[in-house]
């Protein structure tokens, strides 16, 4: 078997300089020359995952088929590779010291005293080897989560510098990131960060291979060939990224700066074949030049950081580039939406998107946005807790349920049109104990969805404990709202529908997280037709 090659992607200076962007962007990269991929992420916070952190810390939680719990990053590379990633994708600080501490507990360290340098590090080294050795890819690439320099992120370190060593430089390489400030004041772009940053990785040992520098303004040679002599890399490995108006247009600029060229050299690996990246270019076409141009709601109650409803937000800019079409999304904080003021905050928008989300606060507000969009016929997309704000607004105006409710949100609702899941009525532990990941949905053939997804089976991630209520699905149905999706073992119900309205679907799972470039995910792809059928006044 040919040897494996790791790709390290470490960062500097500052966070959010888009690690996991350039990843997905290289990876997307060698898979367009004809080799095969995969991206790993790894966090170095204490949570064995981030199910448990609120949306606010750490942006959306991404679920995988597999029913990982995952960081957002992982959305990312399953969009530009358009492959499903797994449990093994994302490890945290907190998964690699639960394993350890379960093995000394079983004794397999018996005798010795358990430490970060041995175990903690061998443990983080195995986890990056495994998806060379049980998954059969070519290159691995590995991002490592927060800045260096961070006291949490040194185990991750120290084990990228020891897998470097045991590897060796032709199979394993660290691409480091930076950031290049542009001073206003004196007009000039300056390297000073990125050399005190390649310091810090060389004061752990590691000497990083491709430098790849975030910059507002275009780098010359000067300062390219400044940055590799101080920093120990040859001129044609200080890359440059400079800010792109969009995060598909990476790939493309990553291209053209070599970026692929450079780290197989490094590997002494073929070029393989030229990375054909027609279908990206044209969709990336579609993105920046749009012929249409609509306005749609997105309402949730965590829409002060847009990374929440990530997942969403990019499925919607897929399903715009098919329609030919700029969808600009506003998001509407659920908390503020009352009976009172929903026209008037609502009333400008050609569709509206309730969105997920856990807990009371929020809800009547979403409630009231769904009762606004059925009302008036304008496109609605209830997505998870969405579905289950439908289902609530249904019961109370149309069916006359006065109280109906989720019990998640009233215990004693004197109508429990959404309840808790049987199985999940013993769960006490809150992390990893959801319904997650990939489920079987049966679709009703005389049904929308059927005439959107044009197919009877479909597969799609869920992450949720409340259910649609089935004692209480006949009077929904007589009353003109349609179950018309079910899991075929248990009988969920997966998809509600009206179909006396414009379109008004509501799905149990997260479409969200199946869309990808290549896979514009159906649902959203025929939401975004029927709301450009909506001619707002600004549109
Ligand atoms: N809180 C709801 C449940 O657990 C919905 C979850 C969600 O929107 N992801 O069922």
């Amino acid at each position: 078997m040919p040897t494996k090659k790791y790709i390290f992607v470490t960062g500097g200076v500052a966070s959010s300089l888009g690690k996991g962007i350039i990843s997905a962007s290289l990876a997307k990269l060698l898979q367009a020359r004809g080799f095969s991929v995969t991206i790993q992420k790894l966090d170095p916070y204490i949570n064995v995952d981030p199910g448990t952190l609120n949306p606010y810390e750490h942006g959306e939680c991404y679920v995988t088929n597999d029913g990982a719990e995952t960081d957002l990053d992982l959305g990312h590379y399953e969009r530009f590779i358009n492959l499903p990633t797994t449990q093994d994708n994302n490890i945290t600080t907190g998964s690699v010291y639960q394993s350890v501490i379960n093995k000394e507990r079983k004794g397999d360290y018996l005798g010795k005293t358990v430490q970060v340098i041995p175990h903690i590090t061998d443990e983080i080294k195995r986890r990056i080897k495994v998806l060379g050795t049980k998954h059969n890819f070519d290159f691995i690439i590995t991002e490592i989560g927060g800045t260096v320099g961070d006291i949490e992120s040194q185990p991750y370190l120290e084990a990228i510098r020891q897998l470097k060593w045991e590897l060796g430089s032709e199979n394993a390489i660290v691409i480091h990131l930076t950031l290049v400030p542009f001073l206003g004041a004196s007009g000039e772009l300056k390297t000073k960060p990125t050399q005190h940053s390649v310091k810090l990785l060389l004061e752990n040992g590691i000497q990083p291979d491709i430098l790849v520098m975030r910059t507002e303004k275009p780098l010359n040679t000067d300062i390219r060939k400044k940055v590799a002599l101080f920093c120990n890399v040859d001129i044609s490995s200080v890359i440059e990224s400079i800010d792109a108006s969009t995060i598909y247009e990476v790939p493309l600029m990553m291209k053209k700066e070599r970026l692929d060229v450079i780290t197989l050299k490094k590997l002494r690996m073929p070029e393989g074949k030229e990375a054909d990246l027609a279908h990206w270019k044209k969709f990336v076409d579609k993105v920046k030049n749009p012929l249409k141009k609509t306005r749609i709601a997105l309402v949730g109650k965590y829409v002060e950081l847009p990374d929440s409803y990530i997942s969403i937000s990019e499925s919607i800019v897929h399903a715009g580039a098919v329609n030919d079409c700029k969808v600009s999304v506003t998001n509407i904080h659920s908390e503020n939406i009352n009976e009172s003021n929903v026209e008037q905050l609502l009333g400008d928008f050609s569709g509206i998107i309730v969105a997920p989300g856990f807990g009371s606060r929020g809800v009547e507000g979403k409630i009231a946005a769904v009762r606004f969009a059925r009302q008036n016929n304008i496109p609605f997309f209830g997505i998870c807790l969405g579905l289950q704000c439908a289902v609530i607004e249904f019961a109370r105006s149309v069916l006359k349920m006065t109280g109906a409710n989720s019990r998640e949100m009233d215990r004693r609702t004197p109508y429990p049109v959404i309840d808790l899941m049987e199985e999940q009525k013993g769960v006490i532990d809150k992390g990893g104990t959801m319904r997650l990941g990939a489920y079987d949905c049966t679709i009703d053939e005389k049904s929308r969805v059927y005439e959107i997804y044009k197919k009877k089976n479909i597969r799609e991630r869920h992450r949720h404990r409340y259910e649609f209520n089935n004692q209480y699905l006949d009077e929904y149905e007589k009353a003109g709202m349609k179950a018309s999706g079910m899991n075929p073992e248990t009988g969920l119900v997966e998809i509600m529908e009206i179909p006396d309205h414009k379109w008004f679907i509501g799905v149990q799972f997260h479409p969200e997280y199946q869309s990808t470039v290549l896979k514009p995910h159906p649902l959203f792809v025929d939401f975004i037709k029927s709301v450009l059928t909506i001619k707002k006044e600004d549109n």
